[in-house]
This record gives C-alpha cells, structure tokens and sequence, in this order.
C-alpha cells in the first residue's frame, strides 16, 4: 500500500506546524526555532528586563523594538545567545505587550536577508510601598524665591539634555555592583510628602552612609555629568551605553570629571546631603532610555 502524501500536501502540513507553534508561544518561547527569553520571568512596570534571544539561524545583527524603543542587541560567545537589557517605565499599564525582533544574516558572499519574530510578554503591576514618610527641608525646595527658581530651570534644562541620551556602544559588562555597603533607606517608588506637599514617587535606592564614604562606580561607563544642581547636589551621571545610566546623587566630593571613563568599583565621589536632602545618604536612581528603573531589582539581575 502506498502512503506517501502528495509532496505539496506535506510542506501545508510543516508550515501549519510552524504558524501553530507561533501562535501558542508562551513563556521560554520556541516558535519556528526562536528562543526568547526574559530575566525575571515576570515583567513588572518600573523593572529592568533582560532578554535572551536564540535566533533560528547565525546572524550578523539583531535588534528589536519593545514599548516604543529601540533595543540593539550583542552575542554572547559563551551562552552563543543575543541578549539586550530594557526596562518597563513605571507609567507602563499592566498588559501584554510585543517584543518585535529583526535579524540580518551574516554578510558573506550572499547578500544578507532579514528574518523576524515577534513575542508577547505580559507587564504585571509592580509592588511599591505607599507608606507616606513626612519629610521636612528646607524652605528653599519646596517655595524657591525667583533666583532659585531660576536655578531649579537651569537644572531641569541640563537633566533634559543629557538623561535622555542614548549612546549606541554598550559599555557595561556582567552583573551591576552597589555603590556602597550600606543599610537600604529608601526603596525605589515609594510615595513621600516634603512639608505636607506630595512629591513624585522616589525614582531611585537610598543607602543609609554617613558624609565621606566611597561611592563606587555600579558598572563599566563614561562619566556623562559631574556637576552640582539644585536639588541634585553633587551629582554623577555614568554612561553605561545603550541608553543606560547609573545616577549618584548628594556627593559631598567629587572623584572624576566629565568625559572619564570608569570601571565597575571605581570611586566616582564621597557621599553627602548637598541638594534636596533631609541629612546625609546616598540616592542612586537606574534610567534606560528616559525612564527611571529600580536600581535594586537592576542588581539582582544575572547578566552576562
Ligand atoms: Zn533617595
């Protein structure tokens, strides 16, 4: 008895495989050969995210596009695996949204072709503590006379110029470290009152540090900001590339200058209360892209 399909019949069969897989892709993905996978498993608003891409086939490039931003990834040799990191901003609504990914194959003698994919991932709503902490400072932050006003302007003008800034060369390398050892103060997204006035929500992780203490680069970057602004204080801004940055705010000293490069551990300034600071401590604030992350979930991350 002959029971070979017709060879047409049998490529409808494969390629209806292939849609099928696609379609019912869930976590740890693997449709038509892609692998795609997120570092937490669980994507809250406010988080980083890294992702791990095993494309089907060898390629020269990959990049992606997740919540409205660009996203190029890198290989890694070891794993032999593209991974990237991104983030969801704190305004991101819970849903589900898509990582879209596009590849080139290797330029050889061939011209190069492009392969896509896309994955959805669910964003859950984030955890963050609603405790009300009454601060009190100085008058001078919360009703600035015109010349302070005028200072405060002049801040927000640099901060609009460089903390959107996305280098395309990615600098950091392996795991971010802490800038300092210390008792945690603050978490990220907690909701504070300056003098009975609501403020927006803590954008970054408070260290309890006396004046003086070393404050260590979080990971391999340039120097994009060494300067004082108004509620900043002394303020660090590290570069790490692809439009990620390691803030260190309140320094009582400065230990590098615009335009240096640094390597994770290295002393970037001493900590302080200059700027908007009820007393001395650290305030370290994570952002990718223009949205600010939570530093501590950025340190729990296994990178490569
Ligand atoms: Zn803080």
């Amino acid at each position: 008895m002959n029971l070979r399909l017709p060879t047409r019949f049998c490529t409808r069969i494969a390629l209806l495989v292939v849609v099928f897989a696609s379609f019912i892709s869930g976590p740890l993905a693997s449709a038509a050969n892609w692998t795609v996978r997120a570092q937490p498993t669980r994507l809250v608003n406010g988080a980083p995210v890294l992702f791990q891409i095993k494309p089907p086939q060898r390629l020269g490039s990959l990049n992606g596009t997740w919540l409205g931003h660009e996203v190029s990834f890198s290989f890694d040799a070891k794993s032999k695996m593209w991974f990237a990191l991104a983030g969801v901003s704190l305004e991101t609504a819970p849903g589900t949204y898509p990582l879209e990914l596009t590849g080139e194959t290797q330029a050889g003698k061939a011209p190069s072709t492009k392969i896509s994919f896309s994955r959805k991932f669910t964003v859950a709503p984030g955890k963050y503590p609603k405790i009300e902490v009454k601060l009190s400072v100085e008058s001078k932050f919360t009703e600035p006379s015109p010349e302070q006003q005028k200072q405060i302007e002049e801040g927000q003008q640099i901060k609009k110029d460089y903390l959107n800034r996305v280098t395309p060369q990615r600098e950091w390398s392996g795991e971010f470290a802490k800038p300092a050892e210390a008792e945690i103060s603050d978490v990220f997204g907690s909701e504070r009152i300056f003098n009975g006035k609501t403020s927006s929500p803590h954008l970054g992780l408070d260290f309890r540090v006396p004046t003086g203490t070393p404050v260590a680069a979080m990971n391999d970057g340039t120097v994009l900001l060494a300067r004082p602004l108004y509620f900043e204080g002394n303020f660090v801004v590290l570069d790490h590339g692809q439009g990620l940055l390691t803030l260190y705010l309140h320094l009582s000293e400065f230990k590098v200058k615009e335009g240096d490069q640094v390597k994770r551990g290295e002393i970037v300034g001493l900590s302080g209360g200059t700027g908007r600071a009820t007393g001395p401590h650290l305030h370290v604030a994570v952002r990718w892209q223009g949205t600010y992350l939570d530093p501590s979930s950025l340190l729990r991350l296994r990178l490569p």
